[in-house]
């Protein structure tokens, strides 16, 4: 259920509704819109009755939310969310580009690639200090040093970064280094880190689980929201199929269905999704065209060197003209910008 206020509504009106869902045992969640107040109800153990909130000073409707997934979701929040990070903005109207190597290897290496992807025109900085792999006897990252260097390529280059975040133990230590947390495939529905990830405001990138559905991403984002982290982007990175000439099949489907579903930005992840460099360019321009909000890209000065994703790494140059064709791309979809 959604109670919306009226465009006058005063903050005593809005508080009183809130008191009138708590006292009821449910969880009252006040959603600024363009105009309005709403206040979505969560924690409803079944249907809740519209009655009691109509006829209530400042309340212009009480609306059922047929969604599973409701802080998500459009009928709840019908603008754009727009996050910001620093002075990037990522969301509807803007291209935010992500890049940098898939694995923070040393400092050297993570300032010389981060000054290449920012001269090329990247608004933040990627690199994993702790790595997901699916051996456990390749490199894991270099943890703790590797948020050390990313902080300084922050300070150094102005770059807000991304990092992935494992496990809830080292969730306040990655959160001290870094601006943005991303919760990686394999995370998607680790329940106890989603919630952590939502108690704090701080965005978070949650990327698609490499078999999951859209209801199921969906609700795994509710996690995040429901603990009260309105700062959400979804991440398509490529699903598992049967294919052998890349490494996942790209969902670019997706993205029409999000941004119809819900208001949170959408960016794309070609690199995982493709594995092999050359596919990058050409799905990072048909990523641009059906409507994502941003890329996130591997990008390595000497892949045929690097500890982790070298094959799907693009060079600086070539993440450069990546990024002419989707500043292009951007612009005839978005003619009034
Ligand atoms: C990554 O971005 O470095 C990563 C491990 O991605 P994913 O979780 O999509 O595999
Ligand atoms: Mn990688």
């Amino acid at each position: 259920m959604l109670v919306v206020m009226d465009k006058m509504a005063t903050p005593e009106q809005i508080d009183k509704v809130v008191e009138i869902i708590e006292a009821r045992g449910m969880t009252a969640r006040p959603i600024p819109g363009g105009d309005r107040v709403s206040i979505g109800i969560l924690n409803n153990k079944g249907p809740v009755d519209q009655a009691i909130f109509m006829g209530l000073p400042g309340v212009k409707e009480a609306i059922p939310v047929t969604r599973p997934y409701k802080l998500v979701s459009r009928e709840v929040k019908p603008e754009d969310t727009l996050v910001q990070v620093g002075d990037v903005i990522i969301g509807n109207g803007h291209l935010t580009l992500i890049a940098g190597p898939c694995a923070i290897e040393s400092e050297e290496q993570a300032m010389t690639i981060a000054q290449n992807v920012k001269a090329a025109g990247a608004h933040l900085f990627r690199g994993g200090a702790f790595k997901p792999r699916t051996s456990p006897y390749t490199f894991q990252g270099l943890g703790e040093e590797g948020l050390k260097i990313l902080a300084k390529v922050r300070d150094t280059l102005g770059l807000p970064v991304v990092t992935e975040v494992l496990d809830t133990e080292t969730f306040d230590l990655v959160e001290r280094y870094t601006d943005i947390r991303q919760i990686g495939t394999r995370n998607m529905q680790n329940y106890s880190l989603l919630k952590r990830a939502g108690q704090s405001q701080r965005p978070v990138l949650l990327k698609r689980g490499m078999s999951a559905t859209l209801d199921e991403w969906f609700m795994a984002a509710e996690y995040i929201m429901s603990e009260g982290n309105t700062n959400v982007i979804l991440c398509e990175r490529g699903v598992r199929t049967f294919v052998r000439h890349s490494r996942n099949t790209l969902d670019l489907s997706a993205v029409p269905v999000i941004r119809r579903e819900s208001h949170l930005p959408v960016i794309i992840d070609p690199s995982h999704a493709a594995g092999h460099r050359d596919q990058v360019i050409p799905l990072s321009r048909a990523a641009v065209a059906v409507g994502a909000h941003g890329l996130m890209v591997e990008v390595h000065h000497q892949p045929e060197f690097a500890l982790s994703d070298g094959a799907q790494s693009l060079y600086p140059e070539q993440f450069h003209a990546l990024c002419e064709y989707a500043k292009a791309v951007h612009a005839l979809e978005n003619p009034q910008q």
